[in-house]
């Protein structure tokens, strides 16, 4: 092993839960670093899941029999303990979804259809992920509506002025950003992005799918119309994402997809919906899955998340020590405001080649362009090499990271 440099300490880490997730018991030697394309999952979670489907499992919202009539309060107690968990203004609001980007969907497919007209704009920005792109693309499209993006600074930042300018110059009709860039891990102002756009009577969404990991949030206090995140990227199951809405952004919007479980009454030739937050709910959700979010939060919450946010937050600030006195590395991103990412290329050698030689150390990143093209093009650079952090992440990750990007500068020297 390199050691750091003499002027660059450790830090201790803040939460030692390596031991809650099996993968690593299986695993042993391995970094795990791309966690912002998906965590791993601790042992709560994983048994939570196995227990409901071993012992508990059945439909919900229409058994008539005790055993679905449990399945549906069990389900229906995770709505109620996530909107606890995220602050939403609303249970009411709280719509399971697949993933962030069928939240974003939703809104963009049920709200666009609602309220875009011909000549109206939804402001992005061009550091979004392209969930946040793609779907207002398609409805501006058939809307006869537009999408125009606020522009990125050169330090990885969004360009403020620049947003205000376009939120005064342009008839925005609805925000679209992120709160936390995956490229990147850029933390925007969440709170000021909220303000600016309502102080034009703008609504707001915020994708949240690399925040709510990461930090503490109060949606409520946020004040943000629409809020998604993904549960997969926060120690949970794959297949459950969040809309979280508050509820008077929902009222007018038609259903989003039809079916079974979001009806009222149907008859031959039209049906009327259930009421929120089951309209938005078309078919057998992922139940088993919103059971082992239930027990996801259970765990983050016996955590803490400024435990969480404080742990990442010193494993950065050691990870961009450590990398910072690589010669021969590029990082990308601010100094501050920023979650647990690292983005980096090494002068000289394609992201993917990099990504190939971590990986024969046992050390796993993403390397392309992370599913944001406009960023990417605004950074000039066609990918980066991206190292992510989670709650099981340790300084001796970042240790061994550092070092094997030592040895990989030396090789393309
Ligand atoms: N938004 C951001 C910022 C993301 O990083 C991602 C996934 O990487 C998404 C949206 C989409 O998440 P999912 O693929 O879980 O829908």
């Amino acid at each position: 092993m390199i050691h750091p440099p003499p002027e660059i300490s450790r830090p201790a880490p803040m939460l030692d839960v390596r031991a809650d997730f099996p993968l690593f018991a299986h695993r042993p030697k391995l970094v795990f670093l791309d966690s912002a394309a998906s965590s791993q999952k601790p042992a709560a979670v994983i048994q939570a899941m196995a227990d409901f489907y071993a012992h508990d499992y059945a439909n919900i919202h229409r058994g008539a029999y005790r055993l679905s009539a449990n399945a549906t309060d069990r389900f229906e107690a995770v709505r109620d303990q996530a909107a606890q968990f995220f602050g939403a203004p609303s249970r009411d609001g709280v719509i399971f979804t697949r993933n962030a980007t069928e939240a974003i969907n939703l809104v963009a497919h049920s709200w666009g259809q609602l309220h875009l007209n011909p000549g109206d704009v939804v402001l992005v920005s061009e550091m979004e992920h392209h969930a946040n792109l793609v779907p207002w693309h398609l409805i501006t499209g058939q809307r006869g509506a537009r999408v125009e993006a606020v522009a990125m600074t050169p330090d990885g930042r969004l360009d403020l002025e620049d947003y205000g300018h376009k939120l005064r110059d342009l008839p925005v009709k609805l925000v679209a950003l992120q709160h936390v860039s995956n490229a990147l891990g850029t933390v925007h102002p969440a709170r000021q992005l909220v303000e600016m756009a309502h102080s034009y009577g703008v609504p707001i969404l915020l994708d949240g799918a690399q925040a709510a990991p990461h930090l503490p949030l109060n949606l409520d206090a946020l004040g943000a119309d629409f809020y998604v995140l993904s549960a997969h990227k926060m120690l949970g199951p794959s297949g459950v994402g969040l809309l979280l809405a508050r509820p008077e952004a929902l009222r007018g919007m038609p259903p989003y997809q039809g079916g079974g479980d979001m009806i009222r009454e149907v008859y031959s030739q039209h049906s009327t919906y259930a009421p929120l937050p089951h309209t938005f709910e078309a078919g057998t959700p992922a139940i088993a899955e919103v059971i082992g979010f239930g027990a996801t939060l259970e765990y983050l919450g016996g955590l803490g998340m400024a435990r969480v946010a404080a742990h990442e937050h010193a494993l950065l600030s050691y990870a961009l020590q450590r990398l910072g006195a690589v010669d021969g590395l590029q990082l990308y991103g601010p100094p501050d405001d920023r979650c647990g990412v690292v983005s980096l290329n090494v002068l000289g050698a394609h992201a993917h080649d990099v990504a190939g030689f971590l990986d024969e150390a046992n050390i796993c990143v993403r390397a392309g362009h992370h599913c944001a093209q406009p960023l990417m093009r605004a950074l000039g650079v066609a990918s980066t090499v991206r190292a992510s952090f989670s709650v099981y992440t340790t300084p001796a990750d970042v240790d061994a990271l550092a070092d094997a990007l030592s040895e990989i500068v030396q090789f393309f020297a």
